[in-house]
């Protein structure tokens, strides 16, 4: 048995369990929103960290936009300009290495001996190694995942947490299902699951009603205020995590 009753993630688990949140996704949300105050803060100089923002060719979509929704032109200043002088050199021994023709459309696909050097020009954009924040997201999801799991098979407390305050999303309750070994704990889960996913449902269908001419003028209630966005949290989980 490993309950982990002092443990940190015990205690990050179960204050997370709250207004029907997702703990998951609370959790690696606050871990990325602490990672990215912490590179701004100084890590921009940490040479891994700038190695690995490197060797990425910088980070996906999601986590570059958000990193930039903190602000802080110095540091995007560093991470953009190291990747930009890799870019210009790239750039410029592929149009050193590539031989050009007049009149052929696709120079690119036709002309064999240029195939190695468009090889290699498209190789740099395609990195082996994943945006560092989505890979540092990965490993949290899954350490939550199992102590998650462990907690509902073995803490009664925090099962009871669950009941009432929990509510997975939809990539998380899959990925937490693949690992509960226990019978019981699994059927517990589905079960309030279940039950919240039948009261979304019902706000979802009052947004329906009342969108109906003859119910329009009838009040509607906190809850059913933010079903629909509530839905599409429930249904993918927090921007950025993937299914
Ligand atoms: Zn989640
Ligand atoms: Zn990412």
């Amino acid at each position: 048995m490993r309950v982990r009753a002092m443990d940190m993630v015990y205690y990050e688990l179960k204050d997370s369990l709250k207004d029907d949140a997702c703990p998951i996704c609370v959790l690696i949300n606050r871990n990325v929103d602490n990672f990215i105050d912490a590179l701004l803060y100084e890590s921009v100089n940490d040479i891994k960290i700038r190695k690995d923002i490197n060797d990425s060719k910088g980070y996906c979509n999601y986590h570059a936009w958000k990193l930039q929704s903190f602000g802080d032109p110095l540091a995007h200043a560093i991470i953009y300009s190291d990747l930009i002088v890799s870019l210009i050199h790239e750039i410029d021994v592929f149009l050193k290495e590539v031989k050009f023709y007049q009149g052929v459309e696709n120079f690119f696909g036709i002309k064999k001996e240029n195939r190695k050097s468009l090889k290699r020009f498209k190789d740099y954009f395609v990195s082996n190694s994943d945006c560092p924040i989505c890979s540092m997201v990965r490993d949290w999801e899954k350490e939550y995942i199992l102590s998650f799991v462990e907690y509902m098979e073995k803490d009664r407390e925090f099962k009871e947490k669950f009941k009432t305050e929990g509510f997975l999303c939809v990539p998380h309750m899959f990925k937490l299902l693949e690992h509960c070994r226990i019978r019981s704990a699994v059927k517990e889960i589905m079960a309030v699951q279940l039950d919240k996913y039948k009261k979304l449902l019902n706000l979802l269908n009052e947004i329906k009603r009342k969108s109906d001419y003859r119910f329009v003028n009838e009040p509607k209630s906190d809850e059913e205020k933010v079903a629909w966005i509530r839905a599409v949290e429930k249904w993918v989980g927090i921007p950025g995590i993937k299914k």
